[in-house]
């Protein structure tokens, strides 16, 4: 068959496949724990409910504006202005389907052929992706002492002629790392300096624990949301874990936010109307829902670093945010490929590689389950990995017999 290389050398989504597995291993009654999802369990805020009911009410559920309902924008500018610092104008505002498609817009609108976008590693597995996808190339930078945080020297040494953005995702995805301000700010000195776009992803800016600050990339600069480089990406799915409502957008200056809308115009017209007044009613509404998750996802956080630390041999950085972890298993096994395939063949524990976020020897484990997932999740893994650890296991009332260490 004669298909596009590009298309046929992207990779398949590893945690829509690793959900995929864990789904059918399930419907055979198989007792799966799920410390893969990027999704928390609760449910949408009544606010974001009632909008789409008004709208579906109303039965008047026709295309909107491509660049997203004025009710909406609205909403976005009133929520950047607290947020960020920067009061945009609606003009300045693209919602899409979901912030990946805003992404993906993005890249679309800034890249030709051979250029080149800057990833800090650990990356979220879609930036390299899609990067490919409009014929650029995806540059990678890794901190050299193995950690999580990047060093500005480092991303410096790889910017050329055909740097055209740099990627920023603070707090990280799948890490859970906040990036510190000193570093935000020599980021966004750098790009405008350089005339490099800063993509901002700051889809978990609010799920931030233990008091932490994020640090808004406008505070860094002094130019007007025309002339500046920076370009934030956000949307309802982890601020209100709406993931399934999919609407993101992005705030960059007016000529670009146009050319985006052209693009989008030409691919998907809108976002659903119905989405859309929801995502509206989510942000005007009462804000309890959010400090409801953050408050829930950073006791999980405790949780899971107190259960991470009875494993002998695993290391974790501690998240600052987020919902995600990236453990350090190489005591046990380079492979993180490997070691996801034996947790779920063994123990039943989905868990999702590091390999795919540029981090191999790693494991993301999510904790936005309920307790119960974690303690026992991560007490299925102690005994699937750690030889010392005792080498029978009862899931419910089956009894499981290690025999591979
Ligand atoms: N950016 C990052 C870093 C993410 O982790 C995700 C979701 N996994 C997205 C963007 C996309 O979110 P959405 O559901 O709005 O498309």
């Amino acid at each position: 068959m004669s298909l596009s290389q590009v298309a046929r050398d992207l990779a398949p989504s590893p945690t829509l496949a690793l959900n995929e597995q864990a789904r059918l291993l399930r419907l055979k009654g198989e007792p799966v724990i799920h410390l893969g999802a990027g999704e928390p369990k609760n449910r949408a805020p009544v606010t974001a409910l009632l909008g789409a009911a008004a709208k579906l009410k109303e039965g008047d559920i026709k295309y909107t504006p491509t660049e997203g309902i004025p009710e909406l924008r609205k909403a976005i500018v009133a929520y950047t202005a607290e947020n960020y610092g920067r009061i945009p104008a609606p003009e300045n505002i693209i919602v899409s389907n979901g912030a990946k498609q805003s992404v993906w817009n993005l890249l679309y609108t800034l890249i030709n052929p051979q250029d080149e976008v800057v990833i800090l590693a650990p990356y979220w597995v879609s930036y390299p992706e899609m990067v490919k996808m409009m014929y650029g190339v995806p540059v990678i930078v890794t901190p050299e002492d193995g950690g999580f945080h990047p060093r500005i020297q480092d991303i410096e040494a790889v910017i050329g002629s055909y740097t055209k953005a740099i990627i920023v995702n603070s707090p990280n995805n799948p890490t859970g790392v906040m990036y510190s301000p000193e570093f935000i700010a020599q980021l966004v000195e750098l790009c405008e300096r350089k005339g490099i776009w800063l993509i901002s992803d700051d889809i978990y800016h609010k799920l931030l624990f233990d008091g932490r600050k994020w640090p808004s990339p406008y505070k860094f600069t002094t130019k007007s949301l025309e002339d500046t480089r920076v370009i934030s990406v956000n949307g309802v799915s982890k601020l209100y874990g709406m993931t399934g409502f999919r609407v993101g957008w992005v705030v960059a200056p007016r000529k670009l936010v146009e050319i985006m809308t052209n693009v989008q115009g030409a691919v998907t017209s809108t976002t659903s109307v119905v989405l859309q007044a929801a995502a509206a009613s989510a942000l005007l509404g009462v804000q309890g829902h959010i400090e409801q998750l953050r408050l829930m996802l950073q006791n999980n956080c405790h949780v899971m670093l107190n259960e991470l630390k009875t494993c002998r041999g695993v290391k974790c950085v501690p998240p600052d945010g987020t919902f995600y972890c990236l453990a350090d298993f190489r005591a046990y096994e380079p492979n993180s490929l490997k070691l996801s395939k034996l947790l779920l063949d063994k123990a039943r524990v989905v868990a999702v590689p590091g390999k795919e976020f540029g981090m191999e020897g790693h494991l993301r484990l999510s904790f936005c389950g309920s307790i119960k997932e974690i303690k026992e999740g991560v007490e299925r893994i102690k005994w699937a990995v750690d030889p010392e650890a005792p080498n029978e296991l009862f899931i419910g009332e089956r009894k499981y017999v290690r025999d591979w260490l």
